[in-house]
């Protein structure tokens, strides 16, 4: 069952336990993506949609647009994200990352 989902064991055993399922694919909205990158500032999201650095929504709920989990998880694969460990904030280019480290750390 658990290579039929596409989903490591380990995961699937857990997941069991929780009570959370993979069977439906997750959405994520504006909110899931400033949590899993760190984007502290509401304005992130929409600053790296405007310059084309993240991908297109895949559905829009209300005003809310949402990407599937995967569409996400595949984006990040594609594009190495620069990440400041001490704040948990993936940037989308090295520059941003670069002027971050000056602007915040230096
Ligand atoms: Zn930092």
């Amino acid at each position: 069952m658990a290579q039929a989902l596409g989903v490591p064991l380990e995961r699937l055993v857990k997941q069991l336990h929780t009570g959370e399922s993979e069977l439906l694919p997750r959405r994520l909205m504006s909110t899931d993506l400033r949590e899993r990158f760190g984007w502290a500032s509401s304005s992130t999201v929409s600053l790296y949609r405007r310059k084309g650095r993240l991908p297109a929504p895949d559905g829009r709920d209300g005003q809310r647009d949402w990407w599937w989990e995967t569409t996400i998880d595949a984006w990040e694969t594609e594009h190495e994200l620069s990440w400041c460990r001490p704040c948990s904030h993936a940037f989308v280019t090295k520059v941003g990352l670069k002027e971050h480290r000056t602007r915040v750390h230096d």
